[in-house]
């Protein structure tokens, strides 16, 4: 049987995840590009819930909520009880990924309209906390990780830049201008 496949886009599920970064890395001093993004949701109000039990994950990802809701492009609002979030903050024991080096990931589906106009629907961000753990992150570490995590579900895709919150492989970095300045562009139109 055909899967039916609605005329104006397609719905696609992907992953995208932060490697593990187990050593120092130089911060480069840089003017750099903003941050490149795949794809934006409709709304810059984004509804989000955490689902997990642990307080200190929750007040993990509120942090990482906070800082992205000071840039001023996107307002992240936790869901009232009974409605479904757009994006789900989550933390696993178990989480068994293919390299086994994955400190966070993303998972995401979007509607593709185009080149470059992607609009997400939903999201679920998870840490990966037996590496977070076994590999000493601090608190303000796993922080970095849930930002970068955010701002995939938020649609910005890897910097080749160390100084981005989204450089693939850090847990040094936060939110530097050229995310400000990605996250912008990618809500703009
Ligand atoms: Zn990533």
């Amino acid at each position: 049987m055909l899967a039916k496949i609605t005329k104006w886009a397609v719905l696609i599920i992907a992953t995208t995840a932060i490697v593990l970064a187990s050593f120092s890395t130089t911060i480069l001093a840089s003017a750099s590009n903003p941050t490149p993004s795949w794809g934006s949701w409709k709304d810059t109000t984004i509804t989000y819930q955490t689902n997990t039990s642990s307080s200190y994950y929750k007040s993990v990802w509120k942090n990482a909520v906070n800082r992205w809701n000071k840039v001023g492009v996107v307002q992240l609002k936790a869901a009232k009880s009974g409605e479904k979030a757009d994006i789900t903050l989550t933390s696993s024991d178990t989480l068994s990924t293919k390299s086994g080096q994955l400190a966070g990931y993303t998972n995401y589906s979007y509607l593709k309209k185009g080149d470059d106009n992607n609009q997400i629907v939903s999201a679920k961000s998870t840490l990966n906390r037996s590496l977070l753990n076994k590999y000493n992150y601090t608190k303000s570490q796993r922080t970095n990780v849930a930002t970068h995590e955010i701002g995939h579900a938020l649609g910005l895709s890897h910097s080749a830049d160390e100084s981005s919150v989204m450089y693939a492989s850090d847990r040094y970095a936060s939110i530097d201008h050229q995310d400000k300045v990605g996250l912008q562009d990618a809500y703009q139109n």
